[in-house]
């Protein structure tokens, strides 16, 4: 059975098609052109192509073609990516992609993925990658240096800004020695505009029991500074244990900065670990004019910036700062036998033992090739541009007679229309919300706050222009001339 003889048979049998798995450089070529075919049709059309297909997509077709066998056809696959793939849904490569916030998709992004992937450069631990170690180190640095934190500061690039909260979550929850007995008098504050995925982390962090605390918003939806100090008296009177304070520089829903400074002086004196949810707007740090709003956010102890939302990089992308990244290794540093080949480097240090993966995407290259294709000036540029776009369109949304939310912190804004003849607002609005999305020039989406149906205009794809914020204010005009 398992003699030389037959192993040896077995082998002949089956080399051919395991090595058929190495294209040959004419496959090669075939198969890269195929894709940069659709990439550039799909590119070259997207400034006409509507921004949302309310088709829901032909899902039978993906699934007679399953994962077949043998190799597929070709054509049948790129025409299915083309159509079924790429068709349906919000096209989050548009710029008029102005709804949640907007992505980016950045096209040396891609490149970068390229090159990270055909070479699979391992960039867990410095060892087996030096090269991919240092630029996500770098990238880190560079990050760290536009936040204002000082130099040994460091942390991981994640997937996105929901993984890089969870890693902050629990390193505040080790840094501060929250244990089991302790979570149900541990409060951690944060307010009705905190981005969900921090009540994940909370509970994926073991944390479910522990009390938290929504602090009072002033009439902007920034937290209130004073209310959470009286609420942190309060709760050190009533014997807990305030450990954690989450604070937002850039609300998703209304684009609101909290006020990083005056919360900075809070959790300061009351020994809170300070964590600043930066996802959406901590970019805008890169804007020299928009630094001094974010004053005070070199004070948290961590913080989240997602660079697939403000750097332009395709969907994949966080990153999560830490003032002390000791810190960070006391919650990850975790090394396993198989890997004492890999000194650990503590002035290099690996991703690996400041973060819960060990086998990782080398996500570092699609956020480096891009800056260094086109230099960090354009993205000042674009960002500034974003926040112009965003007050632009605040004003003149008012002279069409809307109703608006605050003045926006950032590139976010609300707005709605409030019928004169008293029909139903939120009806109303709901309805405008479809109307926009049937032009398919932009795409934008609601919320509700306090009750109250908001349609919002969030300005941060790289290809947003003026031209999609005139089309927005045409569809609008063009919606409520009659009432
Ligand atoms: C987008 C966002 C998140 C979640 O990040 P993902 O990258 O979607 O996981 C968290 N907080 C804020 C403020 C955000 O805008």
């Amino acid at each position: 059975m398992n003699s030389e003889e037959s192993i040896l048979a077995r082998l002949a049998e089956v080399e051919g098609a395991s090595r058929a798995l190495e294209e040959s450089p004419a496959q090669r070529r075939a198969l890269t052109e195929r894709v940069t075919g659709f990439a550039d049709q799909m590119l070259d059309g997207l400034a006409e192509r509507a921004v949302w297909s309310d088709e829901p997509g032909a899902r039978d077709e993906l699934l007679t073609l399953g994962i077949p066998e043998q190799p597929a056809d070709l054509d049948q696959v790129m025409d299915l990516v083309a159509r079924e793939i790429d068709g349906p849904g919000l096209q989050p490569a548009s710029g008029g992609h102005l709804g949640y916030i907007a992505g980016g998709g950045i096209y040396a992004s891609a490149l970068g993925d390229y090159i990270a992937a055909v070479t699979n450069r391992y960039s867990g631990v410095h060892y087996a990658g030096p090269g991919a170690v240092h630029v996500e180190n770098l990238l880190l640095r560079w990050l760290c240096g536009v936040v204002g934190y000082p130099a040994e500061a460091l942390g991981t690039l994640t997937s996105g800004g929901s993984m890089a909260n969870l890693i902050a979550i629990v390193t505040a929850r080790d840094a501060r020695a929250v244990r089991a007995v302790e979570v149900e008098r541990s409060v951690i504050y944060l307010t009705a505009q905190t981005h969900h995925c921090v009540l994940k982390a909370i509970t994926i962090a073991g944390l479910a029991e522990a009390p938290v605390h929504f602090v009072p918003m002033d009439a902007n939806y920034r937290m209130d500074a004073r209310a959470l100090a009286q609420q942190v008296e309060a709760d050190r009177a009533a014997g807990l244990r305030p450990f954690l304070l989450v604070a937002s520089a850039g609300t998703t829903d209304a684009g609101a900065l909290d006020p990083l400074d005056e919360l900075a002086q809070v959790a300061e004196r009351e020994d809170l670990w300070y964590h600043v949810d930066a996802a959406y707007g901590g970019v805008f740090m890169l804007v020299e004019s928009m630094r001094a709003c974010m004053r005070g956010i070199e004070r948290a102890d961590s913080i989240v910036l997602d660079p697939h939302k403000g750097l332009f990089v395709a969907y994949g992308s966080g990153a999560l700062l830490v003032r002390d990244p000791a810190l960070l290794r006391a919650s990850y540093g975790l090394r396993a036998a198989y890997l004492q080949d890999a000194p650990d480097t503590l002035d290099e240090p690996s991703p690996a033992d400041l973060s819960p993966e060990l086998t990782r995407h080398f996500r570092g290259l699609r956020l480096w090739l891009p800056l260094q294709v086109h230099g960090v000036a354009r993205y000042r540029a674009a960002l500034e541009e974003k926040v112009l776009l965003c007050n632009l369109f605040y004003r003149r949304v008012q002279e069409l007679g809307f109703e608006v939310g605050p003045k926006p912190d950032l590139s976010v804004a609300l707005f709605r229309w409030v019928p004169p003849d008293g029909t139903d607002a939120d009806e109303f609005n709901r309805r405008l919300l479809g109307a926009i999305l049937d032009d398919g020039r932009v795409f934008l989406s609601s919320t509700t706050i306090d009750g109250v149906f908001w349609i919002r205009v969030a300005v941060l794809c790289f290809r947003s222009h003026r031209d999609r914020i005139d089309a927005v204010l045409e569809v609008l005009e063009r919606e409520t001339r009659s009432h």
